[in-house]
């Protein structure tokens, strides 16, 4: 094994099971877009299902498809489409779709009409985050639009829905002011006639920490995944969650290099004194940040390793002192983080960027290993 990540799906299972007690009569979506943030979007998304998960989702419609290709059934919303993305096709999959917009209600009726059944539809306001979502000024004739195809039989309006854009830094202003503005917006819909199945905002970290966030249903995106969506504030285990992936490796070289010997592209590290170097074979290519070049941690030969120089495409070096590691070793690059290995939060904050990050960008050079009861 060059390296490998380990899935443990028994972890996704717990992870949801934690999501759930949280959230009380709430429903669960795990969000499975992005691969499963890296970890397998099949995989995952039917462990999820089997921890009582009742509702998946993914960003694009192709994500979704996927799902359905791979035989993984119930209810599946994807939120994130262009004119001439495969709507008619995730219809007839019996996919949920978000509509934020007219030219989308528009494109999900010629899509009904195609596929010849009424479509699911989730409208989504945007309540402040400033990126995707209905704006306000557009909100009643998008509801009035999207009553109008649900009377002609070509829609269902089952959803009503929005986004945080501060709910990891809680008590910022912008989560009140967003809650508002969603009730507002769902009690508009609900006056004009609509009758939503689900009206969900809240991702992990409203899931985890905003009970008045929760409505009827809550995205379940990094918890799903067994880290922390505030890092800052709590960490994975007090929040209930086990991290999900373990990135490991093989020793490719030891060698003990005299003092002032440079490693790496640009010689930004140079031996203080004589000492022991391993190599580890994993780079940029597979997600390895080159922004850790000098910080990251991994736990090798029973003590945390610090990488020494710049992190290379394919490679790159820690520094062991005087220890001993042989070829052939285990690296573990991060994990859960039990006895004292570095955690994906640990290289986040090595490389100045956060843990979905990390996860989401282990390459597909890296095989993902499942472990645990499929
Ligand atoms: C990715 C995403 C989520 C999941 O967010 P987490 O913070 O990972 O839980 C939820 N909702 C939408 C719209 C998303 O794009």
């Amino acid at each position: 094994m060059r390296a490998e990540a380990r899935i443990d799906l028994d972890a996704v299972r717990h992870n949801i099971a934690a999501v759930r007690d949280r959230v009380g009569a709430a429903e669960v979506m795990a969000v499975v877009k992005a691969d499963g943030y890296g970890h397998g979007m099949v995989e995952c998304a039917r462990a999820a299902r089997r921890a009582g998960a009742a509702w998946l989702g993914t960003a694009l419609p192709g994500e979704a498809l996927e799902l359905r290709r791979q035989g993984v059934d119930g209810r599946v919303l994807t939120w994130l489409w262009v004119p001439g993305d495969p709507i008619a096709d995730a219809l007839d999959a019996d996919v949920d779709i978000s509509v934020s917009g007219r030219w989308a209600l528009d494109e999900v009726v010629s899509a009904a009409r195609e596929v010849g059944a009424p479509a699911r539809v989730h409208l989504k306001a945007d309540t402040g985050l400033g990126r995707n979502g209905c704006p306000p000024y557009e909100w009643e004739p998008l509801v009035e639009a999207a009553l109008k195809a649900q009377a002609d039989g070509w829609v269902r309006v089952v959803g009503l829905w929005s986004h945080f854009a501060c709910a990891d830094e809680p008590g910022h202003p912008s989560i009140a002011a967003q809650l508002t503005a969603f009730r507002e917006a769902v009690a508009l819909a609900e006056r004009r006639g609509v009758a939503p199945e689900v009206r969900h905002i809240a991702n992990s970290p409203a899931a985890l920490l905003l009970p008045e966030a929760h409505f009827d249903l809550v995205r379940s995106g990094l918890a799903t995944y067994g880290l922390s969506p505030v890092p800052d504030v709590h960490g994975s285990r007090e929040l209930g969650l086990r991290p999900v992936m373990t990135l490991a490796a093989s020793v490719a070289s030891v060698k003990r290099v005299a003092a002032g010997h440079g490693v790496s592209y640009g010689h930004t590290w140079k031996a203080a004194r004589e000492t022991n170097l391993a190599l580890v074979p994993l780079g940029y290519a597979d997600g390895v940040p080159r922004h850790a070049s000098d910080t990251g941690p991994v736990w090798l030969a029973g003590a945390r390793r610090t990488v020494v120089g710049r992190v290379a495409m394919d490679q790159f070096v820690v520094d062991l002192g005087d220890d001993a590691a042989e070829v052939g070793d285990e690296v573990v690059v991060f994990g859960p983080g039990d006895g004292g290995a570095p955690t994906a939060e640990d290289w986040a904050r090595a490389a100045g960027t956060i843990a979905y990050e990390i996860v989401t960008r282990i390459g597909s050079r890296v095989p993902r290993v499942y472990q645990g009861a499929r």
